[in-house]
């Protein structure tokens, strides 16, 4: 997806400090943060959306989820966090490349 912002990203196309990154997912700031805290996560597998997601996507939703407590924590979102995945235009998703909004502080 050349023209997925998300993609480029991951492709370090524009430039971006990353909190955390593994094989499959990576994270990062929010450029207009709405909490003291917010970072994006995403897979770095380019998928549109939570409505694009099936079995096949198990192992790596798993993994992108159980991240976000670890992520958070290192933060220092010590008390708690909010986690937000929009989805499609009725969900308010701007962006076409899945992510997990975490939100805190
Ligand atoms: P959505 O509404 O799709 O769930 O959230 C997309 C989020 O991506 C928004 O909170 C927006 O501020 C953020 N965002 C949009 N473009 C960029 C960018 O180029 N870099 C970063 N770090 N965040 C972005
Ligand atoms: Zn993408």
């Amino acid at each position: 997806m050349t023209d997925c912002i998300f993609c480029k990203i991951i492709k370090g196309e524009i430039p971006t400090t990353f909190l955390y990154q593994d094989d499959q997912i990576v994270a990062f700031r929010d450029i207009y943060p709405k909490a003291k805290v917010h970072v994006l996560v995403i897979p770095r597998q380019h998928i549109k959306s939570l409505a694009e997601t099936n079995a096949s996507h198990s192992q790596l939703l798993s993994h992108l989820l159980l991240a976000l407590p670890k992520i958070a924590q290192a933060e220092g979102l010590n008390n708690g966090f909010r986690t937000i995945i929009n989805t499609g235009v009725g969900g308010g998703q701007e962006i076409d490349h899945l992510h997990a909004h975490i939100l805190g502080g």
